[in-house]
């Protein structure tokens, strides 16, 4: 029988997403036969995140602090705020950067609206990106030069997702600086049902190319 330690090591292991019995086995042990130090550097590591991380209040992306360093790039003028690519997961954003071609922002969804799995709009953060939108648009009005927005959605192509992005349209359809927003849908040459992480770093930069 294996001490306690271990089987419970193996069973947490086993929460993550595609790791089974085998391959958590293996990490645990792997672990285990670490030198002590080692093994306290990547507890610490799993210590801060669990501590420390938490989600940017604009955009809703991984950060240690509110805003985080996509945002405030943003906010001093590297980044183009002007741009925002619309994601479902944060985990979306990091294929895109390792691409390394989009200087623009983000805005993670978390959740898409779906009436069958009950998910509202509350559960997602379009108002948050609404919000976002109108603010852009008072800054452009303090502005001499009115600068356009896009919103670029880089969603999986599906049901929910249209829907999702159905009611935005809807909802900035209604809005006296409409005109002044210009929407695009990241997808063209990219697989059905891709996997953000699937996609290499060219097909990417040809879709983001291609948007319309
Ligand atoms: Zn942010």
């Amino acid at each position: 029988m294996l001490p306690n330690s271990i089987t419970s090591l193996i069973s947490n292991l086993q929460t993550l997403p595609g790791i089974g019995q085998k391959a958590s086995t293996k990490l645990a042990l792997d672990y285990i036969n670490l030198d002590p130090q080692k093994q306290l550097d990547l507890l610490s590591s799993l210590l801060k995140v669990n501590r420390e991380l938490k989600k940017c209040t604009n955009c809703f992306f991984f950060s240690e602090d509110e805003v985080c360093n996509f945002c405030k790039l943003g906010e001093s003028g590297k980044r183009d705020k002007f741009k925002i690519l619309v994601v479902q997961d944060a985990t979306d954003i990091i294929g895109i950067e390792n691409a390394g071609f989009y200087k623009g922002l983000y805005h993670v969804l978390l959740n898409v609206i779906s009436p069958l799995d009950g998910i509202s709009l509350e559960q997602t953060t379009i108002i948050d990106l609404e919000l976002r939108l109108e603010n852009l648009e008072k800054e452009n009005k303090e502005q001499k030069e009115t600068r356009e927005i896009e919103l670029i959605f880089y969603l999986r192509k599906n049901f929910n997702t249209e829907t999702t992005i159905a009611y935005l349209e809807q909802y900035l359809s209604q809005k006296k600086w409409k005109n002044l927003i210009k929407i695009s849908k990241l997808g063209h040459g990219l697989p059905l049902n891709f996997s953000t992480s699937s996609v290499d770093a060219d097909t990417l930069k040809v879709a983001f190319e291609n948007r319309k």
